[in-house]
Formats: structure tokens, C-alpha cells, sequence
């Protein structure tokens, strides 16, 4: 980002401080909401103050005096006429001394305690008023400001952004629902509501004046989503007819296993999008071990078919390498050529890989993300598959879609997410996106088992694995850090690699992290996947996508630090053969109480929906989305886990303010995302 600082050196630092917020328009200081509210409409008698509370008084100063001790300090004490409060300064100017005289009438508001000489208030708010002076009329806001943006300079920024603001309705009469207050009327009253309006009402966001904001700005979103799905549809993708006989149904009849209905249903959904000449923007979404791959391998047959290339991306080398496997042993007897790119092959072997990409030699291109964004050029690029894709953050899916996007042709393309999004968010954020939903694993899986063990237990952990082992299974063990930080205070894989060798002497133990060699790390996973290391300790590399069925016991280290969707993609790791698998969660204590909340919904549930709901109100939707390091506040206002049914009625409205009124619906969502719509629409 250029500094914009540097060009306009007259800028002051509070003005500097509202740009950083985001707040340049009238609309975006009117749209800047209290955090809270004070309440200086009424005041109280002295006799009534209790401790503990906050409140108001108004009195005339009888005594004011710097003491020394314990500490310097100014105190004063005010009268009301019947009783007196002291107030206490541990900080003030000389100019406050002298101000606060005796005979001079204050209206202070702070929280009362007791003290030494009575009811007493440290550091209160203070005004020095005349007698019968008004109380506002009403509350008063408190905005969220800091050093360089002190409260009063941010109250005076937004009442006059809040006066200048073009607040005209935008919304056709009868488009909007019943009963919507009018924004004018709305921002007014929450930026400065009647005193007889209940507080709770604005705490948790249900008066009406917070429903018409949660509205529009709800509107806006679904607007740009479906201005986006427009320009979607206008654009051109190469069509693949599904041929009988075809590459698709060859693939399927060489499967050493039948297709679920689910994969075959969605499949299906892929097919007839792909038959379509406008790209597809698809997300799959199925829990860990619904067998995805092979829902991309048909995919990909469709396109190949059709004389067209695919790229298939995955997150990790590792996971990259896993695609390949599958993906060559199911499509190269077919006679596909595959090729594979990562950032550790390098040299003559992966010129010679980009030269049959560039040729179309290669009809499917397998590897990590960087790679393929990077340098690859593609003879025809039809389909991009992209494994894991809510790993990335809003800028690096906008990134790539921007590369994919030259040529007269679109590629289509296909997502594929073990952490399912639940419905409202895929309303909202991805309204874009198709989606097709994998809701049932293969048959013959026995659900795994998970166990809570608190640190203390790790002899009877390991005592397990020794078990385990000897009935010929095979263990992961997952550690969150790989380097012992004396910050964290974290066991290290190291060390529990070497605890575990100890314990186990006659078996292979590896150990596998994210700063080994990309090489050394394949020949660790090869070892492990083909049977001979029967214990891999691990840092979080394997958080996706391995796949070795004989696993049967999943123990997370320190699991308390582990976030839920990443907890729950460990545990999918087991339970992927016939045996009866557990998972073990070890945690350190004491624990927060959201890590409470994490461990007790992986006890709780398996079902990886019901993970995700609870990881959403858990988190929030901005982190669940990844999208915290873009730095893009999602939804300032709504909630999308108590908003729902507002989610509809802006989505029917959006649909009918784009037929009705298509300038309206621009000029809506101008007012409300200015230079941001672009990462509404990732
Ligand atoms: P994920 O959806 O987590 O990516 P994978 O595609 O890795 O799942 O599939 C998990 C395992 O299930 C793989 O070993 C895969 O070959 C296998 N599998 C996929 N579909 C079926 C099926 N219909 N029947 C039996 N096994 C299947
Ligand atoms: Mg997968």
C-alpha cells in the first residue's frame, strides 16, 4: 500500500487515525455506530449513590485539597445539601485545581466506591455547569477511539459526517420489507438515542433502528454477490458433453470401489455444469474422508475427454503428492499423461514437466498452489481444481482467480473444502458459488471414538499405542509446535518423538515437520503410508488430506490450542479403514473457556457440519473464513448465526432490486462498501 501520508503532510494525526479506520465519507463517519452508550440525561441524589454503580450527580464544591500522601493527589469534595462525595485525582493539571474551587457548581459521573472518607469517585467525567443548566435529552455516545483519535475529536467527526451524509432512500416503496425504519431516522437515533430507550435493546442489537441497518448492509452484501454471479455468466467457458463410453465412465468402471450416492449426485452436478458454456464456480464440500478425489478425478475425466487440460492445486507438497498418487494409478491406465509440479522440483525435470504443460502433452497438472500461480503456462486450461480452499485467505483465492482469468475462454472451476460452511454463511459470503455437498461417508467406516486426557495421563497414552501397535494398527501422534519455546512452554515433536522411541523400541517411529526437506518429508510418508513406521509424530503437516487407512489412533498433543475445524481434520485422519478408531485429545490446563468449548464439541460431535456451526459461533465468521489476515471486516453489524432470517429477506430483496431498480442497487451498494466490495466478492 502506497503511503498516503506522504503526499498530504498537513494532515493531523486524528485525521490520519479516521483514515486508517476506514472513515474518508460522510456515509463511513455515519455509519460509525457507539460502542456503548452514557447515560448523562438524569441525575441522582448523593444520599442514593451505591457502590459499585455508575451515576451522575451535581453539587457545589465545599473543600478541595492536594494531599501528599500516600501519593500527591487532588481531592474534592462536593456537596449536594444534604450529603457530599468525595472525588479523587491522581493525575490533573494546576489549571483543574483552580477550577474546581469551592463555591463552583460540577455535574460529575463516574463509578462510586467507598473510600476512607465516605462514597467516593477516582478520575470521574466533570463539568463545571450553572445551576438549572439542562440535561441532555439524549444518551450519549461513546465511539471506539484511542490515543490518536480521542473521543470528543470522533464525536464531532461523525455528528458532522452523520449531518452531511446523503442518507435518501434508495429502495423503490414496496421493495423494502414492512415495518424498515428510515435510515435518516435510524443512524440518528443510534448514534444519539432517547433516554427512555432501554440499553439492552441497543446491547444486543434488536430495535428496530439496528434491524434496518443490519438490512441494508445485508442488502449490499447480496447485491454484490449477485453482481458478481451476473458477470459470471456473462463471461465464456469452454463446454464438455459427458460422452457414454466416454473417459468419465471408464474411470468409474476401473474404481476398485462403487461411488457413494452422494458422490454420484454431485458428480452428476459438476458433469451437467461443465456441459455449459459459462464458468463454473463450484464449491464441493464434504467432510474429511467422504471421498472427494475421486468426485475430482471424474471431473477432470470430463475435461480431459474433451481435449482440454486440468490443474489440479492442493495446499502442502504432501497433500499434493497424495493427489498425484490416486489420481495417476486411476488415470494413467487410462492413458492420461499427468505431470507434477512443487516448489522442490526443479531443474531439467521440471522444465521438462512445464514444456509438456505449455504443449498439452500433459492433460493434468498436479501440485501445490504457489507453483501453479506462479509460472505456469497451460496449452488449454479448462477445469481448476482446488483442493482445501478455505485455507486461504480471501486476497490469495482473489489472486488466483485473477491468473486464471486471460484467454477468451474461462476455465471452469471446482473447489473442494472439508470444512463445510454452514447455510447462512453460504447465503451470504459465498451467494457466488454453487454448492455441492458430499453428506455421507463410504460404507464400512466405524465413527471414531474420542477421548479427553489431561496432560498429566501421557503414560496411559502411550501405554495405548503400545496396544495398538502390537495389534499390528498404526498411530499418529500431532504436536502444535516443533521448536521448544520458552514462551509457549509447548513438549516438542522432537522431544515426544524421542520419548516414544524410547517407549517402543522395536518399531519404527518417525517424526515429520514442516522444516524438513521437502524430500526427507515424502520419504517419512512413504515409510508411514506403506505400513513399515507404525508411529508418526508429527507437527500439523498433516493436518489435510493424508489418507492411510490402517491409522487407527489419532493423539493430539496440547489439543487445547488447536483450533475446532483443524482438530476435527486430525481426527478425520482415523476411521478410515473398517477398525474401531480413537482419537485422544491431551490437554494442558488451565484451559480458556473457549478451548472448553472446542474440546467439548469434538466429544460432542462427529458430524462435520455441526463442527462448523459451532466453530462460527465460537469464532466469529471473520476468522472462520480466514479472512482476518486480509484485514476486511466482513459484516460490521449483522450476525450471521442470529441473523438468518434478515439473510432472506435482503437476499429476495436484492433479486428484485436488481430487476426493479438496477441503478438504486448500485448506488446501495456504493453507499455501503465504497472500495471494499472486492473482497465481498472472493
Ligand atoms: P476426502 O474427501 O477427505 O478428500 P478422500 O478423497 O481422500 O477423502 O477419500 C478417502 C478415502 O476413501 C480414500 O482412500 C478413497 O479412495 C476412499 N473412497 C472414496 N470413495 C469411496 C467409496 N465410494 N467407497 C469406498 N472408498 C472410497
Ligand atoms: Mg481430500
Amino acid at each position: 500500500m502506497p503511503d498516503a501520508s506522504a503526499k498530504t503532510p498537513s494532515k493531523s494525526g486524528p485525521q490520519k487515525a479516521l483514515e486508517k479506520l476506514g472513515l474518508v465519507r460522510d456515509i463511513d463517519l455515519a455509519l460509525h455506530l457507539p460502542l456503548r452508550y452514557e447515560d448523562e440525561t438524569r441525575l441522582v441524589p448523593m444520599a442514593t449513590l451505591r457502590e459499585g454503580t455508575t451515576a451522575q450527580v451535581e453539587g457545589v464544591v465545599s473543600d478541595s485539597r492536594v494531599l501528599l500522601r500516600p501519593r500527591r493527589q487532588l481531592v474534592v469534595t462536593v456537596a449536594d445539601g444534604r450529603d457530599t462525595l468525595v472525588l479523587r485525582f491522581l493525575n490533573f493539571y494546576p489549571a483543574q485545581q483552580k477550577a474546581w474551587a469551592p463555591g463552583v457548581r460540577l455535574r460529575v459521573r463516574g463509578e462510586v466506591r467507598g473510600g476512607f472518607l465516605g462514597q467516593e469517585m477516582v478520575h470521574p467525567a466533570v463539568r463545571v455547569v450553572q445551576e438549572g443548566e439542562p440535561l441532555p435529552s439524549a444518551l450519549t455516545p461513546v465511539y471506539p477511539a484511542s490515543a490518536q483519535l480521542p473521543q470528543a475529536y470522533l464525536r464531532k467527526a461523525v455528528a458532522s459526517g452523520l449531518a452531511r451524509a446523503d442518507l435518501a432512500e434508495l429502495l423503490p416503496p414496496g421493495l423494502a420489507p414492512a415495518g424498515l425504519m428510515p435510515l435518516r431516522e435510524a443512524l440518528q437515533f443510534l448514534h444519539h438515542p432517547a433516554r427512555e430507550v432501554g440499553v439492552e435493546t441497543l446491547e444486543d442489537r434488536s430495535h428496530p433502528a439496528w434491524q434496518r441497518l443490519k438490512f441494508d448492509e445485508l442488502l449490499a452484501q447480496q447485491l454484490s454477490q449477485l453482481q458478481a454471479r451476473r458477470a459470471r455468466e456473462a463471461q465464456r467457458a469452454p463446454s464438455f458433453p459427458v460422452r457414454p463410453g466416454g473417459l468419465q465412465e471408464r474411470l468409474l468402471a476401473a474404481l476398485p470401489f462403487a461411488l457413494t450416492a452422494a458422490q454420484r449426485r454431485v458428480a452428476e452436478e459438476i458433469a451437467a455444469d461443465l456441459t455449459r458454456p459459462q464458468p463454473m464456480q463450484r464449491l464441493l464440500q464434504g467432510d474429511v474422508g467422504s471421498g472427494k478425489t475421486v468426485v475430482a478425478a471424474l471431473a477432470a475425466a470430463v475435461a480431459i475427454e474433451a481435449g482440454w487440460q486440468c490443474a489440479l492445486m492442493a495446499p502442502t507438497e504432501i497433500l499434493a503428492e497424495q493427489h498425484l498418487r490416486k489420481l495417476v494409478g486411476w488415470l494413467e491406465p487410462l492413458g492420461v499423461r499427468v505431470a507434477w509440479l512443487t516448489g522442490s522440483r526443479q531443474g531439467r525435470q521440471r522444465r521438462a514437466m512445464l514444456e509438456q504443460v505449455a504443449s498439452g502433452e500433459a492433460a493434468l497438472v498436479v501440485g501445490t498452489h504457489a507453483v501453479i500461480q506462479d509460472q505456469v503456462a497451460f496449452r488449454r486450461l479448462g477445469l481448476a481444481i482446488i483442493d482445501e480452499q478455505h485455507r486461504f485467505g480471501v486476497q490469495q483465492r482473489l489472486a488466483l482467480r485473477s491468473k486464471l482469468e486471460d484467454g477468451p475462454l474461462e476455465p471452469h472451476t471446482l473447489m473442494m473444502s472439508a470444512t463445510p460452511i454452514p447455510r447462512t454463511l453460504a447465503m451470504t459470503l459465498f451467494a457466488d458459488l454453487d454448492i455441492s455437498t458430499i453428506d455421507e461417508l463410504p460404507p464400512g467406516r466405524t465413527p471414531v471414538v474420542t477421548k479427553l486426557f489431561a496432560d498429566s495421563r501421557r503414560d496411559a497414552v502411550v501405554a495405548r499405542i503400545r496396544d495398538e501397535v502390537a495389534a499390528g494398527r498404526q498411530v499418529y501422534w500431532v504436536c502444535p509446535l516443533i521448536e521448544e519455546s520458552e514462551k509457549l512452554d509447548l513438549q516438542n515433536a522432537t522431544a515426544t518423538h524421542q520419548q516414544l522411541c524410547a517407549a517402543l523400541p522395536e518399531r519404527m517411529v518417525g517424526l515429520l515437520h514442516g522444516r524438513m526437506p521437502a524430500a526427507e518429508k515424502a520419504a517419512v510418508m512413504s515409510l508411514f503410508s506403506g505400513g513399515q513406521m507404525a508411529v508418526l509424530v508429527s507437527t500439523t503437516v498433516i493436518e489435510v488430506g493424508v489418507d492411510v487407512p490402517n491409522a487407527s489412533l489419532m493423539v493430539v498433543e496440547h489439543a487445547e490450542r488447536f483450533g475446532l475445524s483443524q482438530l476435527h481434520q486430525l481426527r478425520g485422519r482415523v476411521g478410515r479403514g473398517a477398525q474401531a478408531s480413537v482419537c485422544v485429545l491431551l490437554y494442558g490446563t488451565p484451559l480458556s473457556d473457549t478451548a472448553k468449548a472446542r474440546l467439548k464439541a469434538m466429544l460432542e460431535t462427529t458430524d462435520g457440519f455441526e463442527i462448523a456451526r459451532r466453530d462460527l459461533d465460537i469464532r466469529g465468521p471473520g476468522e472462520f473464513l480466514g479472512a482476518r489476515q486480509s484485514g476486511a471486516p466482513l459484516l460490521r453489524f449483522a450476525d450471521l448465526a442470529l441473523d438468518e432470517p434478515l439473510v432472506r429477506t435482503a437476499r429476495r430483496a436484492a433479486e428484485r432490486l436488481l430487476v426493479q431498480d438496477p441503478d438504486a442497487a448500485e448506488r446501495h451498494v456504493a453507499r455501503w462498501l465504497g472500495q471494499r466490495s472486492e473482497y465481498l466478492k472472493a
